[in-house]
């Protein structure tokens, strides 16, 4: 399990996740005080199966963490589960799913190869309503950590609201397109486009969409 140097991260993550201590699972000898370790995936799964930090656990059907590669170079982050993500507990399942995967499929990429699919929230929203603006701050410190586990060479943020809270601005999603923008501590580059969904309901700019897909190809490539 990697284990975060830093302790004041470290706290951070604890108090971020509502957790008084994460132990590790095979304890030291019954009289020294267990060490504080930092999450790791099996921690993390289970601290959003069983969390509570905002409301949307009364209405969720299951919690969706993400799937694919943990060790992906990709990272793609959308919004929130749908109904289909919600039955299924895997992020991007329904029609919106389909075409992200058609997309990803466009510039030489597959779900699960190389590419790890998140959210920026975990729980589904009722009624698919945008996120909280106190659901994204409970829910936001696990794809921080599952950023810091994958440590993707490249984030792709589909849509508005994942690019606003990734990047912390309430500029539109035309604006920041065609641009490299970095995400958090770790400066990972991260590029914006539309969000599949809108795409189904809005094709005539799945031409933009196009353009970005492939500035990303473009930037990946100068990155490795
Ligand atoms: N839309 C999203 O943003 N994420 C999903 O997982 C499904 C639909």
């Amino acid at each position: 399990m990697a284990e975060s140097a830093d302790p004041q991260r470290r706290r951070h993550y604890l108090a971020a996740l509502g957790i008084e201590e994460w132990l590790p699972r095979r304890r030291p000898l019954a009289s020294a005080a267990p060490e504080p370790v930092t999450p790791g995936w099996q921690e993390l799964e289970e601290a959003v199966a069983r969390c509570t930090r905002c409301e949307l656990y009364r209405t969720r059907t299951r919690p969706v963490l993400g799937v694919g590669d943990r060790h992906a170079q990709w990272l793609i982050v959308g919004e929130a589960p749908g109904a289909e993500e919600d039955r299924r507990g895997e992020p991007f399942v329904g029609a919106a799913g389909q075409l992200l995967d058609a997309m990803l499929q466009a510039i030489g990429l597959a779900r699960g190869r190389n590419v790890y699919i998140a959210n920026i929230l975990k729980s589904r929203p009722p009624g698919n309503r945008d996120p909280a603006p106190a659901e994204v701050a409970a829910c936001l410190p696990y794809l921080e950590r599952q950023i810091e586990l994958i440590r993707p060479r490249l984030i792709l943020a589909v849509g508005r609201i994942a690019m606003q809270n990734l990047l912390g601005t309430d500029s539109s999603l035309g604006r920041m397109r065609g641009r490299v923008h970095e995400f958090g501590g770790l400066k990972t580059p991260l590029i914006v486009t539309y969000h599949p969904a809108y795409l189904l309901r809005k094709p005539e700019d799945k031409r933009k969409a196009w353009e970005d897909l492939k500035f990303a190809r473009g930037v990946f490539a100068s990155l490795a």
